[in-house]
């Protein structure tokens, strides 16, 4: 399995530390407002790739943070006039809720920076001790010059960082180097804070997930991943706090996603062209949004538009209608063994999860992946007919839901969520109508089916509906 490993700007071969196990943090939201759409790709991402992993038999320890203690907080509970831990127990709430739509796993642990304000003192006063930061006024700062390998994630050149700091008007004077950055800062008036050796104040956000990795995960990781946006400066400092207070390497693969866009502008407050993730699925279901975000390779940019949202809608009915027709092929059909040519094809469709799994292993390539589910669902649609046995069925829904689960992919509707019931019944009292041959009100219950987006077949069978 190859993945491409930012620090060295390449794919490399996937060595775990420990044989089976993996070891993996991914940086998580701020919890200030609902998250949005960027937002959902990391995590649909990354859960992606946890549970492909998994598939492959590695024992996966996975951490994602919430950011909890950020300036954007406190300007929001300020605005509400609440406490910041009101409006962070809110976000991180929904948060979850929109994970739980997107069919993410829960991480192992979702640690909070305040709750970890002890071992991130310690940590700040092993980096003082050992040379890597110094205080002044109430402040620490991280010493970059202290560190020769800062810059080796970004390609970065801490003199060019130097020399562009140094034009900013607002500059530092406490600062040793332009390049320095924040550990721990004095609170301010009206804002929350700890105690500390330093001043009453509050951690740096890259000294956040420094620690929570170290506590939760150990020294040394495997995977450390995020948005790009992160690469410079979170993830070069979490580098350099990391690497200098434990003196080990960090982790051995950097992983990050590319950013989504909408309308192909950048996607950002300012411009207003900026959806939560609840503005979206107020319109198109959780799961369209995470087959959306799978279409597309996690390195590239994808753009959000209404289009392509309903592009893969499209496409992930198509899925959705194959495993109908395969269950009600299944409840409908006899035969618990495979006729011989049936064996040969089940055989023959081992070739779509050799295809997946070369696409997922060629760093996590999903839109092959979902190209090879789409072949799977073709050559179901194709071979399987009234004729075949009801073990045939099974193979094929049996190998196509292995794929779909691989990628979070529910191929059928929740129960509480759909409208499966109301059809069924719709359709049970159109067969009564007609037995009745009272073909006025079957004929208006398949028009009112039709309005409902629902496509009726008369089988052999019985009747067979699936959605447009
Ligand atoms: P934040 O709350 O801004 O710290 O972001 C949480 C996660 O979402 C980070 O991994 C970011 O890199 C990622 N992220 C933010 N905006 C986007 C976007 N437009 N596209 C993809 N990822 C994003
Ligand atoms: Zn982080």
């Amino acid at each position: 399995m190859k993945v491409y490993n930012t620090l060295t700007n390449r794919k490399e071969e996937f060595v775990p530390i420990e044989e089976n196990k993996v070891k993996m943090y991914v940086c998580g939201p701020t919890v200030y407002g609902l998250i949005h759409i960027g937002n959902a790709r990391p995590y649909v991402i990354f859960d992606t790739i946890r549970r492909y992993l998994e598939y492959k038999g590695y024992d996966v320890t996975y951490v994602q943070n919430f950011t909890d203690v950020d300036d954007k907080i406190i300007k929001r509970a300020n605005e509400e006039g609440v406490s910041t831990e009101v409006i962070t127990e809110r976000y991180i709430k929904e948060a979850l809720k929109d994970a739980e739509g997107l069919n993410v796993e829960p991480a192992t642990y979702h640690p909070l920076a305040t709750k970890e304000m002890p071992y991130i003192i310690e940590m700040i006063k092993t980096l003082i001790e050992k040379g890597y930061a110094y205080e002044k006024e109430g402040t620490v700062y991280y010493d970059t010059k202290a560190f020769s390998d800062y810059g080796k994630l970004s390609g970065k050149k801490l003199d060019d960082l130097i020399a562009g700091a140094s034009n900013r008007v607002d500059a530092d004077s406490n600062k040793k180097c332009p390049a320095d950055f924040v550990l721990w800062k004095p609170k301010k008036e009206g804002e929350p804070f700890w105690e500390s050796p330093w001043s009453e104040g509050r951690p740096g956000w890259h000294i956040e997930c420094s620690v929570m990795a170290k506590r939760y995960l150990g020294d040394t990781i495997d995977i450390h991943a995020g948005g790009e946006d992160l690469i410079f400066p979170h993830h070069e400092n979490e580098i350099a706090q990391s690497e200098a207070a434990n003196g080990a390497p960090f982790a051995h693969y950097w992983l990050h996603n590319g950013f989504i866009n909408v309308d192909n502008e950048k996607m950002s407050k300012s411009k207003g062209n900026f959806f939560t993730l609840r503005d979206i699925v107020a319109e198109v279901p959780y799961d369209v949004v995470r087959f959306f975000i799978l279409n597309g390779h996690y390195r590239s940019p994808i753009n959000f538009s209404r289009e392509l949202m309903d592009a893969a809608g499209n496409g992930l009915l198509r899925i959705k209608n194959c495993v109908k027709g395969l269950s009600f092929h299944i409840a409908n059909s006899e035969g618990d063994t495979l006729t011989e040519e049936e064996a040969a094809l089940v055989n023959e469709s081992g070739r779509f999860k050799e295809a997946f799994e070369r696409a997922m292993d060629d760093d996590f390539n999903t839109a092959d992946a979902i190209a090879a589910v789409f072949d799977f669902v073709k050559f179901a649609n194709t071979n399987l007919n009234e004729k075949s046995t009801k073990a045939f069925g099974e193979a094929l829904l049996k190998g196509i839901n292995e794929l779909c689960g691989i990628l979070g992919i529910k191929t059928e509707d929740d129960k509480a969520e759909g409208d499966d019931e109301k059809i069924e019944a719709l359709i049970a009292e159109r067969t009564a109508a007609k037995k009745a041959k009272n073909y006025a009100r079957a004929d208006e219950i398949r028009a009112e089916l039709s309005d409902m987006g629902i496509i009726i077949e008369d089988t052999r069978q019985g009747v067979r509906w699936s959605r447009k």
